[in-house]
């Protein structure tokens, strides 16, 4: 059983004693965010890769998006227990380029529609009947100016959750500031050289690790952990020891066990599934280090 402190914001918005915090922002800074991430949009840095094209004249970079591009949006009953049933909205295309990513469908071939501000908002607004509004891909990075911008047009009821891989600009994560209420994020790899070689990021580990440490001070934090086979030293002993060193029992983690060798995997060497053995390993560290953990 996990320690309910680190989501003391979540808790607050479900038992109604909070609003979700974007409704909390006077309507001019509201504004202003919005406008502000539009025009990011010039010369995009919407996240670290800085591809710096104009997406407002329909130029696209890393992400292969330039407008607002949707999958689909249903309830959600496989994510975290405290969660669920979760209002998810899956955007197409993402900043990363995962050769084991299961939904590769939605973020690397992009498969979807572009839709309209208004329409995202009629969608969130379906979120009121369940326990949150979970954003994610792909990524929801790319997409920001018109979650902000759709926000700005729907009146929530339920903790907006920003379920993502964590390469925020720094720009993003301050416009991000008092919008979201529950952080989700999936911290990959340990180290650079992983990340590099099995995502195409570089400079991983300074980026990530800056972003969980501004995501914890602004508001509740959930680390997504997906075990990998053959990578406890160098990928989840570390990102362990980091959680542990940088929070504490402060934020709940998520082990998870679930990898398969989907897509590329088996030309990278992910070619197995994770042996119990792996996982247990995993488990016991978590214990050790004293982490607010569930599996
Ligand atoms: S969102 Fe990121 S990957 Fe996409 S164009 Fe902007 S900076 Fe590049």
């Amino acid at each position: 059983m996990f320690n309910k402190n680190a989501l003391k914001n979540y808790y607050a918005i479900l038992s109604g004693e909070q609003k979700p915090a974007y409704l909390n922002l006077p309507k001019e800074e509201l504004k202003k965010k919005v406008e502000t991430a539009y025009a990011i949009l010039d010369s995009c840095e919407l996240c670290k890769r800085k591809c710096r094209v104009n997406r407002n004249s329909g130029e696209i970079g890393v992400c292969g998006v330039s407008g607002l591009r949707f999958n689909s949006a249903f309830p959600h009953f496989g994510e975290e227990s405290f969660f669920v049933p979760s209002y998810t909205i899956f955007f197409s295309g993402c900043n990363f380029k995962c050769v084991f990513c299961q939904n590769w469908i939605i973020s690397q071939k992009r498969e979807g529609q572009d839709i309209s501000v208004e329409e995202l908002s009629r969608i969130m607004l379906k979120a009121n009947s369940f326990k949150n509004l979970n954003l994610v891909g792909g990524s929801p990075a790319p997409f920001f100016p018109w979650i902000l911008d759709a926000l700005q047009k729907t009146e929530l009821k339920v903790p907006v959750v920003w379920n993502s891989n964590f390469f925020m600009s720094e720009k993003s994560m301050d416009l991000l500031n008092r919008v979201i209420d529950v952080y989700l994020s999936d911290w990959k790899y340990g180290n650079n050289v992983c990340a590099e070689k099995f995502s195409a990021v570089k400079n991983y580990w300074g980026i990530i690790s800056r972003n969980h440490k501004t995501a914890f001070s602004q508001t509740d934090l959930v680390i997504r952990h997906l075990v990998l086979p053959n990578h406890f030293e160098c990928c989840t002993k570390k990102i362990l020891q980091e959680i542990s060193s940088s929070f504490g029992e402060k934020v709940v983690v998520n082990l998870m066990d679930q990898f398969r060798p989907e897509y590329k995997a088996r030309e990278y060497g992910l070619n197995r599934m994770l042996s119990q053995e792996e996982f247990q390993e995993a488990v016991s560290f978590s214990e050790k280090l004293g982490l607010n953990f569930i599996t």
